[in-house]
């Protein structure tokens, strides 16, 4: 079976979700966290401007009311009078008028340059050392708030209205005064809160409370740092300053601090730091909601989508296992099925056949599609007619393609049923309107020759190449496949990758096999043969490897290889005085410029300064159209000195024709005459023995040196020696031989 290192699509579906998953879940998060991180700002911003909002609020009521105590005092203040009046005089002024005094008001009295205070009930004071006092007296102060105090009188908490009292003269001379008890600051206070959350306090510039929710606080002194505070009055914005505290009871607090224009006093809104918590609390409780509804929406889009996906994905699982045109099976469905069967069934035998439509393409350029598809249909029917009558499975691959896989008892019967299928649909396809060649390939599971079990797709892979084999023969409409043909293949394959590297590697090497004067027995010559020696392959002769190399063009290469190797050998002969007999080399069909390759051959020559006489040119006949390049090749050779031979004389059918237009020097008849003669002892065929006299007499006549190759018999030697045939070459005097087996050869027979 075939290794599935493939991943199920569904895994990497499941495994695509998760991963959009969880990113979305992770965008998800971190937006909506910081969205609420915002949003919570925002809100615990809007918390602490709200606290700034009312504290200034108190600070503007707390400064409007202390207005207005201004205001009362002013009602007992009569400067023209004063000015002319003593001390006395207007404390009698002041118990006079008491009754018009706001009731706020404990005492209003009258303090003069000295500090002496004359009260409205009477009393006289001295207060020099009072603040307000020295402020409006020793000071530029012209009214003045004081801060908590403690009333002369009775020892309660008061604090002071000042104002400036002038002479005719228009200097200071005294202060009138007011007192208020500091707890109708305190009373005020009760009266305005509209927050119950926080609590007020008033202190004035010593920390001394002026107002306080716990009432035994007025009049004490707090005064932490904080009251020193630099509050500008001249602005409303930025006036609010906030601390953290703690609460008379211990429990943190911020206070938000404003200072009360016009005196040295501060309201202080104090709010539990609880407040802010709660808010950032619920905030963040909004915020987990949130992440975890998203959560929950992002989960829920998923699985729709899922679902979605599986539901149609269902409804397409019919396309994707069957093909639309002909409701047959996919290639997919049927490999699978038929992986199945043959697992389920190893000890049986299949046959798989692969059937297309011979020019399937020109029938749909010509036809259009429609009548292409019909074609289709047609031969799909019969198809499935044979594959429902072998029990088989049949599918359509890509195309006019299709494939087949049958249970079969032996090779024989199931070739005998399928031949018998082919005729049958050749005799229905002659009645159809457009007549068609359909062409097969087969390949065969026979479990005891193979070993373990193989799979669909190995069996499609061998009936293809078989079927590729047919070509365009049209003779032929189906193969088998054969273990042999696909070795070549690969052999082939083999060859082709590495040619290149073997022709650098110098695997390719020279024989020489003697060519034999029949008049002397003496060596006249000898024909270079090329032979491959590689470390896979071994040693190879050349139909092996020359039909390829034919077919790729490498022989153009090769040939070179071997003329130099030739010439290099030649060379070594001349110079080591070895003596010296002509050297045919070969000339493939593939060289088609005669002047680029007598060229670069004579330049290879010169380049080993080789005699022209010492060489000679095997040609071999081609097709009537480029006669004219042999005719051409030989002029040009002929030019430079050298013998032209035509080798393989005879085998091809316009020889006589082409003897009269190539003027070779030698004619080398083909070895295929002589087969047949070859038997030991055996008296040559009266017949052949006229033809082949024939033969060598044209030669003769037409004044062609004669040779003739695969002497292998003393016999064909005689009769060919009888008939005047110049020279001889075959196993019969000695095989093609390595450059030292050939030197000896020769120095034995010259
Ligand atoms: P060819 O040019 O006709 O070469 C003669 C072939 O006949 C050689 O086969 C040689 O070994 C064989 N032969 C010689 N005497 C006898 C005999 O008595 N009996 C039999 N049965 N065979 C004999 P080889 O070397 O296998 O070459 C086969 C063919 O490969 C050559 O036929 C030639 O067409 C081609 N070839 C060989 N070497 C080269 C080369 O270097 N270049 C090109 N282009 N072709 C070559
Ligand atoms: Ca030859
Ligand atoms: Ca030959």
């Amino acid at each position: 079976m075939r290794r599935r290192n493939s991943i199920d699509p569904n895994t990497i579906k499941i495994a695509s979700y998760a991963v959009t998953a969880l990113l979305m879940l992770t965008v998800n998060f971190f937006c909506t966290k910081v969205v609420l991180k915002k949003s919570n700002a925002i809100s615990v911003g809007q918390y602490l401007d709200s606290c700034e909002r009312i504290t200034d609020g108190y600070a503007e009521t707390i400064e409007a009311t202390l207005e207005s105590y201004k205001a009362a005092l002013n009602v007992m203040n009569f400067p023209n009078l004063y000015k002319v009046m003593d001390s006395e005089q207007i404390q009698a002024f002041l118990i006079e008028h008491k009754t018009k005094l706001k009731k706020e008001f404990r005492d209003i009295f009258y303090v003069d340059k000295n500090g002496i205070a004359y009260t409205e009930k009477g009393k006289i004071y001295d207060v020099s050392n009072r603040e307000y006092y020295k402020q409006i007296i020793h000071k530029d102060k012209i009214e003045f708030i004081s801060n908590e105090i403690r009333s002369l009188h009775d020892y309660s908490p008061i604090f002071v209205y000042a104002k400036a009292v002038y002479d005719v003269n228009g200097k200071k001379k005294g202060i009138l005064c007011g007192s208020v008890h500091i707890s109708t600051i305190s009373d005020l206070i009760d009266e305005i809160s509209i927050n119950k959350e926080g609590a007020i306090i008033i202190q004035d510039m010593e920390g001394d409370f002026i107002a306080h929710p716990a009432q035994d606080w007025l009049g004490q002194v707090f005064n932490p740092s904080f009251l020193n505070l630099n509050l500008t009055t001249s602005s409303k914005q930025n006036i609010v300053n906030r601390i953290e505290a703690s609460s008379t009871a211990g429990n943190p607090i911020y206070i938000f601090h404003k200072k009360i224009d016009g005196t040295t006093w501060t309201v202080g809104y104090c709010v539990p730091t609880s407040n802010l918590q709660h808010i950032e609390e619920t905030q963040a409780f909004y915020q987990f909601l949130i992440i975890c509804i998203s959560f929950a929406a992002t989960i829920l889009i998923i699985l729709i989508e899922l679902w979605i996906t599986n539901f149609f994905q269902k409804k397409q699982m019919i396309s994707i296992n069957f093909d639309s045109l002909t409701n047959l099976p996919t290639r997919e469905r049927f490999e699978r099925e038929a992986n199945k069967l043959i697992l389920h069934n190893q000890s049986s035998k299949f046959m798989l056949v692969e059937s297309d439509i011979r020019g399937f393409k020109f029938l749909n350029q010509n036809h259009g599609e429609r009548k292409a598809d019909s074609i289709l249909i047609q031969f799909s029917r019969n198809l499935n007619e044979i594959t429902k009558h072998q029990h088989g499975l049949l599918c359509r691959g890509y195309a006019d393609r299709f494939y087949s896989i049958y249970k079969i008892t032996s090779v024989q019967t199931a070739m005998k049923a399928f031949t018998g299928f082919v005729d049958k649909i050749n005799e229905e396809i002659k009645q159809s309107e457009i007549p068609y060649t359909p062409k097969f390939g087969l390949s065969f599971y026979l479990p005891k020759e193979d070993k373990g079990i193989v799979s669909v797709q190995h069996l499609i892979g061998q009936a293809t190449f078989a079927k590729k084999s047919i070509k365009d023969n049209a003779l032929k409409q189906y193969a088998i496949f054969d273990e042999k043909l696909s070795e070549k293949s690969n052999e082939d394959n083999y060859i082709e990758l590495h040619m290149e590297q073997a022709l650098k590697d110098g695997e390719f090497f020279v024989v020489y096999q003697p060519k034999i004067d029949l008049k002397t027995e003496k060596i006249a010559g000898a024909e270079a043969l090329v032979r491959w020696e590689n470390s896979k392959l071994g040693f190879m002769a050349p139909y092996k490897f020359i039909p390829l190399f034919e077919k790729n063009d490498f022989i153009i290469k090769l040939d070179f290889e071997v003329y130099r190797q030739v010439f290099r050998f030649l060379k070594y002969c001349i110079d080591e005085k070895i003596p010296i007999v002509p050297i045919s080399v070969n000339m493939s069909r593939n060289h088609n410029k005669p002047e680029k390759f007598v060229h670069d051959f004579i330049a290879l020559m010169k380049e080993y300064e080789i005699p022209p006489e010492f060489v000679e040119v095997e040609l071999l006949e081609r097709s009537e159209m480029d006669k004219s390049t042999l005719r051409e090749v030989t002029l040009l050779l002929h030019k430079e000195g050298l013998t032209v031979a035509m080798d393989d004389f005879g085998s091809g059918e316009s020889s006589l024709n082409m003897l009269s237009n190539i003027p070779v020097d030698v004619l080398k008849f083909d070895r295929s005459f002589l087969l047949g003669t070859d038997m030991k002892n055996a008296e040559i065929d009266e017949d052949k023995a006229t033809f082949i006299e024939t033969l060598v007499d044209l030669g003769k006549n037409l004044k062609k040196h004669t040779v003739f190759e695969g002497v292998e018999t003393a016999e064909q030697r005689d009769f060919l020696k009888s008939i005047n045939c110049d020279t001889v070459q075959g196993y019969f005097y000695s095989k093609p031989l390595k450059q030292d087996e050939y030197v000896d050869f020769v120095k034995s027979h010259v």
